[in-house]
């Protein structure tokens, strides 16, 4: 899409949100220009898969964003994630948390986190399975240099968006019940879930953060 094009398409998609519903642009294979042009048009929050990815486009960039990495943490590459993110999205085991406080006690800094729900319960996706929700935030919660402030799902793979409802529910269902139980230094502020073809589903469903590449950018040239 022409830069121009581009902006206009992505003020529309904003005027149609819902004022509680904030959208992070996916932006994994995208140019520098292609992000400048989003974020022009009034994104605020950028998210990555990879680290490598964040870095060579956050140097070329100049915007006041949020950068949140919202693919899966490998532990040896905390360090770099602390120093890049504003917020990791993908929290999904104590030991990783653990990890994200120690470089942040080095680096004074305090990071905020999303727990990713493996909602679906397939074997071979990151994210806590739904019943260890819980025991896992009020561990997380302990660690004095983060911040849990929501929780963060893809669900499955599947053809029917309308088929993705059951898994949102059961995670605005979690999300609410953490909200609850008042748990000290956890806020349930941030549900981050629905992608380019399950974004209106999830937004009935209770999100307050969806997560769009293709119907931002249009289609990605690269598989991924
Ligand atoms: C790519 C990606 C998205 C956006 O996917 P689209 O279908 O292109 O909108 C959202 N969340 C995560 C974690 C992604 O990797």
């Amino acid at each position: 899409m022409e830069k121009e094009q581009l902006a206009e398409h992505v003020r529309k998609i904003l005027a149609s949100l819902p004022s509680h519903v904030t959208l992070e642009a996916a932006a994994k294979t995208r140019t520098a220009e292609e992000v400048q042009a989003v974020i022009e048009a009034g994104v605020t929050v950028v998210g990555y898969n990879y680290l490598q990815e964040a870095e060579g486009i956050k140097t070329r960039v100049q915007a006041d964003v949020r950068w949140h990495l919202i693919g899966h943490l490998q532990k040896n590459k905390v360090k770099k994630a602390v120093e890049l993110f504003d917020m990791i999205e993908t929290i999904d085991s104590l030991t990783l948390a653990e990890a994200v406080n120690t470089h942040c006690e080095r680096l004074d800094k305090i990071m905020p986190l999303l727990i990713e729900v493996n909602s679906g319960r397939e074997a071979n996706k990151s994210g806590v399975l739904p019943e260890e929700v819980i025991p896992l935030v009020r561990r997380i919660a302990q660690l004095p240099q983060v911040r849990i402030q929501g929780l963060m799902t893809m669900g499955p793979l599947l053809d029917d968006p309308q088929r993705l409802r059951l898994y949102f529910k059961l995670v605005r269902e979690i999300y609410q019940e953490i909200q609850t139980l008042n748990i000290p230094s956890v806020e349930m502020k941030v549900l981050s879930m629905g992608m380019s073809d399950s974004y209106l589903v999830a937004i009935k469903e209770g999100a307050t953060q969806v997560r769009l590449g293709t119907l931002l950018f249009g289609p990605r040239d690269i598989s991924f």
